[in-house]
């Protein structure tokens, strides 16, 4: 076998895309095709406004500034997440407290959340890993309690829900929060041409700043909707927009999304249908999918007991031609963070940084490769 980890899904319309977007000569951002994504994301997941940014990181930056933080102020996210949750908060001034995972799934744990919150807390960011809903009825109940706002970094959540089990109301992951954003870096579902995000604003309030912190601190969207007869110098803000080269790519992928799920799920359900006998003999855990919430097959990981199972494992498979990768750093370990940590034990992050793998899995895998992975480590516990 000769299994990369990742390879990123090419639907076949992509080129052509890109090729009208450049002879159209419309090259810079928010053109026919950025306003084709962002109304795909509005129509079909019910997001209030949607906006396309140059990556997941700079959605989560945009987020950050319309959080309108002083210095001090406290923002609490999960330590087992990617860097940019953290050090888009951070360029603000704010104060990152860390918070633990859950012992079922690498989610933050809501049920302790509330004894992280202080008089300075301001925002709350869970994050939905390997695509699977936090417990967002317990997260928004304790956000409005305490006044606080939300920003789902959604980055892996594309076509991930959340089901109320109170309710039994089905929402999709990113309309949830206050904010939210998306990820269309080449490793995730869908890729905008290798780097690309969104930033979803569901809270009316951010709408119009939303608009001008994309567009460099300028009120350039309302004057082109012809609100206003000149546009200047607002506010904050920055580049954040797309070339619509990315649009286009991303379009292509967007038309479709069914056929990428679908088969994603279908790969997802081969492992874990063929896995679950090592998984109940306690060789490794399976990911696990609460009931309130449904699986965008992202990724397929592995939780082993401890970290020497897990180096071997990765070891055993690369001789036999299968790429598989561990995940985050716990960020409240991390060179950076580390000594500005408050010092408290994240014991089930640690125990995420040490013992999870992620498997191959991507559209281009082939349901006999997954089987063949499947046999593979079958046959290294004698099964
Ligand atoms: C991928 C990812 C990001 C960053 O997205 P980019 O598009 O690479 O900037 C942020 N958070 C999480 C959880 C991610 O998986």
């Amino acid at each position: 076998m000769n299994i990369p980890f990742n390879k990123p899904h090419l639907t076949g319309k992509e080129a052509h895309y890109m090729y009208q977007a450049v002879y159209d000569g419309k090259l810079s951002g928010n053109g026919k095709y950025t306003k084709l994504c962002q109304n795909f994301f509005e129509d079909r997941y019910g997001f209030r406004k949607a906006v396309l940014t140059t990556s997941g990181t700079d959605a989560l930056e945009m987020c950050a500034m319309l959080c309108s933080l002083n210095p001090g102020d406290e923002v609490i996210v999960p330590s087992y997440t990617f860097v940019s949750t953290a050090l888009a908060f951070l360029r603000e001034g704010a104060k990152v407290v860390f918070g633990d995972s859950m012992t079922r799934n690498p989610n933050l744990d809501a049920e302790v959340l509330e004894s992280l919150i202080t008089p300075r807390t301001k925002v709350i960011v869970p994050v939905h890993y390997a695509g699977v809903a936090c417990d967002m009825d317990a997260i928004m109940a304790i956000a409005e309690k305490y006044n606080l706002l939300v920003v789902e970094d959604a980055a892996q959540a594309i076509d991930g829900y959340y089901i109320s089990p109170k309710t039994g109301e089905r929402k999709a992951l990113g309309g949830i929060g206050h904010l939210a954003a998306f990820s269309f870096h080449e490793t995730k579902n869908v890729t905008a041409g290798g780097e690309g995000g969104l930033l979803v604003v569901n809270d009316e309030r951010f709408i119009r700043r939303a608009e001008i912190i994309w567009e460099k601190g300028t009120n350039r969207a309302e004057f082109f909707r012809g609100e206003v007869n000149k546009y200047g110098w607002v506010d904050m803000g920055s580049s954040f927009l797309p070339a619509e080269i990315n649009a286009a790519f991303l379009w292509a992928q967007l038309e479709n999304l069914d056929e990428i799920q679908n088969k994603r799920k279908q790969l997802w359900d081969v492992y874990h249908t063929n896995l679950k006998i090592l998984a109940e003999k306690g060789a490794f855990s399976l990911p696990d999918v609460p009931d309130y919430a449904t699986n965008n097959a992202h990724m397929f990981y592995l939780v082993f007991p401890d970290i020497e199972k897990r180096t071997a494992f990765i070891k055993f498979l690369k001789e036999n031609g299968v790429l598989s990768v561990f995940h985050y750093l716990a960020l409240h370990k991390s060179l950076y963070y580390k000594d500005r940590h408050d010092g408290r034990e994240l014991p089930e992050c640690d125990r995420y940084t040490d013992c999870l793998v992620r498997l191959p899995m991507f559209f281009d895998l082939s349901i006999e490769q997954v089987e063949d992975i499947c046999e593979l480590i079958k046959s290294k516990y004698r099964i």
